[in-house]
């Protein structure tokens, strides 16, 4: 007889591992997991008590310090990880950086650092946990691209390129890792209600306008959620998806299928 601590739900028994998952889009999907009756570890540099998101509600997660641009740190984390929980079954690579500047403004040492969060994390990341989880039936990395791995907003150079490469190494670990029964796909988010984004609109002195316009932008009429892509996540991470690998799934409210036209002549 099950008892309340007990996991239940379509994920549970499986260990899952989210970096970046102490807010935003990163602890939707942490939570959504945990509802699903997963155990979630998150790696995150910063503790989720301290950014206002204790871990009480339902148990099954934990936080583990981790620097996904340190090797030592992420050795440590995988090391952690497998004392406490012997293996993983999913790896969500989504923490993730952004920084608005042109490419005369940017410096190398903040390209490397984009560069090292958005896309040496993914690879440390798969590098030292994918020993954990060979062998366990249904184990797949999901990793958090963007809709500016295809097409980009001015500025955002060094975060495109990022993205287009975990797309590319998306469908490289799929190939790499498919022999051995682990699935890779990504998501590729539009415009998600987070702290990264809301800092643009937070500085417009009209902020309704924008974020009326923003909604005008997407078919469906709104933003995006985290819990959008959380749910997308989770489906990723299901038996529903065991024929799905090397994609990179948009999630962004048919942005990027609307043409845009002169304002003058909007319907
Ligand atoms: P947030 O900035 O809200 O959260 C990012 C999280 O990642 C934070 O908890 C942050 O910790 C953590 N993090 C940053 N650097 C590291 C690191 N070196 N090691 C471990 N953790 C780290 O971002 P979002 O939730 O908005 O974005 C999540 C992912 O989704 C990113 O990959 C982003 O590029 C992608 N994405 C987001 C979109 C959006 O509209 N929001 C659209 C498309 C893609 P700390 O607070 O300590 O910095």
């Amino acid at each position: 007889m099950s008892t309340s601590s007990e996991p239940q739900g379509s994920m549970a028994d499986r260990i899952v591992v989210v970096t970046g998952g102490a807010r935003g889009i990163g602890r939707a999907i942490v939570d959504r997991f945990a509802a699903d009756g997963a155990t979630v570890v998150i790696g995150d540099l910063t503790d989720p008590g301290e950014v206002g998101a204790g871990l009480d509600v339902a148990g099954h997660r934990e936080w583990v310090p981790l620097d996904v641009t340190d090797e030592t740190s992420v050795l440590e984390f995988a090391q952690s990880v497998e004392a406490g929980h012997g293996g993983v079954d999913v790896l969500v690579n989504n923490a993730g950086i952004m920084a608005e500047r042109s490419i005369t403004e940017e410096s190398l040492a903040e390209w490397d650092l984009t560069m090292a969060v958005n896309l040496r994390g993914p690879f440390l990341m798969a590098k030292h946990l994918v020993p954990l989880m060979e062998g366990r039936e249904g184990a797949s990395i999901i990793n958090m691209g963007s809709i500016e791995g295809l097409a980009a907003n001015r500025h955002h150079a060094a975060y495109c390129a990022s993205k287009g490469g975990v797309h590319a190494l998306t469908r490289a670990l799929a190939v790499d890792l498919g022999p051995i029964g682990i699935r890779c796909n990504a998501i590729a988010p539009g415009w998600i209600d987070t702290d990264l984004n809301r800092s643009y609109i937070e500085r417009h002195p009209d902020r309704e306008q924008v974020v009326a316009d923003l909604a005008r932008l997407h078919p469906v009429a709104r933003i995006g959620d985290p819990a959008d892509i959380a749910a997308t996540a989770c489906w990723l991470a299901s038996a529903d998806a065991g024929f799905v690998t090397g994609q990179v799934i948009q999630v962004e409210g048919g942005r990027t299928v609307r043409l845009s036209l002169p304002t003058a002549l909007e319907p």
